[in-house]
């Protein structure tokens, strides 16, 4: 089989990593692909939003199939033009994309379907927004209605900071189009949780959970970030935990897609808060998380192609998951100055020195000359394996300190249970 990989990040490192695995795979491709993906793929010089290209790219070399790693080019439909090239692809076409694309669109899909989630509000007007500060109390949640890289959610500890986001999004439009229209929220307490699901027309199949570290800094401290650090498998998800998600939001989630005729395939991404008076959805993303992805995948014994190939041809009910028994953990080595303003280019060495064992997947770096240098926020995701939680966290943390550039920062309590977690 050839298979075309869109994207270029640690995510897309870590599927290329699996796929590559198995048996079924003659060649693969990556648009545009770093430099660790170029050790396991052939990089093309295509950025994951030239969709045009792409689709000639992908029909030129007669592709089987795309798997599509960013949501932005998923929600510019690129799914739906490699499918009117005859192309077939991993990943929800453009109307079910609108799922992570538009909290608006999504927070009436919960609703609808009496999926619980937080209670919410939405505003085009500036000043009808102003008038409804602290309706819910505070911490007022707002939200940008579109995709914003992230960063389009606010939690306002009072009127002052809620005003100020207002103006921000509403007034300099710093998120563009995609704050033309804002989602306030409930303020949700709990312990918040991911859950990644292969999702075809008639089934929703979770994967093992992960734990994922969004602030910058240790003890949860700082701002956020696209994520610091995974461990897999999460702590919280007790069996109780599970059936309840399993009942009150996977169930009504494949019935509401069905319902509304929304042919979701590709991967689910649910992000939830365990609450006291159970799971509540905070949001849905519509593709592999990044860095949950990169603790995820190492313990997946099945055959990643199969279950794609499945979940485009609406097989998934046939498929079984296997798991690796063993814990992982994922730290993320970024930039210094990350999530604000870093610099790049600077020289990476030590990448060489890691146990064989271990996997290191490479988000911003860029080979200059013949040297790996730094080319993003989030660098490097450094994922060791092991039979204890500690075990591995040992493992992953001995090899992140052989591998130096300078300003590298991380976080020093990956993989440490937090209160919440024991
Ligand atoms: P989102 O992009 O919607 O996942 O939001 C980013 C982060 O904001 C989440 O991971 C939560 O930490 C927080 N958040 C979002 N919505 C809520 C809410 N209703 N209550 C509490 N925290 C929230």
């Amino acid at each position: 089989m050839k298979i075309l990989i869109v994207g270029g990040g640690g995510r897309e490192h870590a599927i290329a990593w699996k796929l590559v695995q198995s048996p079924r795979v003659k060649k693969l491709y990556c648009a545009p692909g770093n430099p660790g993906i170029a050790a396991l793929a052939e990089c093309v010089p295509i950025n994951a939003e030239e969709i045009d290209k792409i689709c000639s790219f992908a029909k030129e070399k007669e592709i089987d199939f795309a798997v599509i790693g960013p949501e932005v080019p998923l929600s510019m439909g690129i799914v739906d033009a490699l499918k009117e090239v005859g192309i077939k692809a991993f990943g929800p076409n453009q109307k079910c994309a609108r799922l992570e694309g538009s909290k608006s669109f999504t927070k009436a899909f919960l609703a609808r379907h009496k999926i619980p989630t937080a209670g919410y509000k939405e505003y085009t007007d500036m000043e009808q927004l102003k008038k409804a500060i602290g309706i819910f109390g505070y911490p007022m949640v707002l939200k940008a209605d579109g995709l914003a890289a992230g960063k389009g959610v606010v939690i306002a500890e009072d009127r002052a900071a809620a005003e100020k986001a207002i103006e921000e999004m509403m007034g300099d439009k710093i998120f563009g189009a995609a704050g033309e229209k804002v989602v306030v929220e409930e303020f949700l307490s709990g312990i918040e949780a991911s859950v990644l699901c292969f999702v075809d027309g008639k089934t929703i199949l979770p994967m093992e959970s992960a734990q994922d570290y969004k602030r910058i800094y240790d003890n949860d401290k700082g701002l956020n970030t696209g994520g610091m650090g995974t461990y897999s498998p999460s702590l919280i998800f007790t069996d109780e935990i599970k059936e309840q998600i399993n009942e009150r939001v996977l169930k009504p989630t494949l019935q509401g897609f069905q319902k509304d005729g929304l042919d979701f395939k590709g991967v689910l991404f649910i992000g939830l808060m365990i609450t006291e008076e159970g799971p509540k959805v905070i949001e849905f993303n519509n593709r592999f998380g990044d860095p949950e992805t990169q603790s995820v995948l190492p313990r997946m014994k099945s055959d990643l192609v199969d279950i794609m190939e499945a979940v485009m041809e609406d097989r998934l009910a046939e498929q079984k998951l296997e798991w690796d028994d063993r814990r992982a953990v994922c730290v993320v080595m970024a930039s210094c100055g990350y999530p604000g303003e870093y610099k790049k280019g600077n020289l990476i060495e030590g990448l060489h020195d890691v146990d064989e064992d271990v996997l290191v997947f490479h988000s911003g770096t860029k080979l200059v000359d013949q040297d790996i240098v730094t080319d993003g926020g989030r660098v490097l995701g450094i994922t060791a394996l092991g039979e204890t939680h500690e075990e591995a966290r040992k493992k992953a943390y001995d090899n992140v300190t052989r591998i130096i550039f300078e300003g590298a920062q991380y976080r020093t309590d990956i993989g440490l249970l937090r209160k919440m977690e024991r």
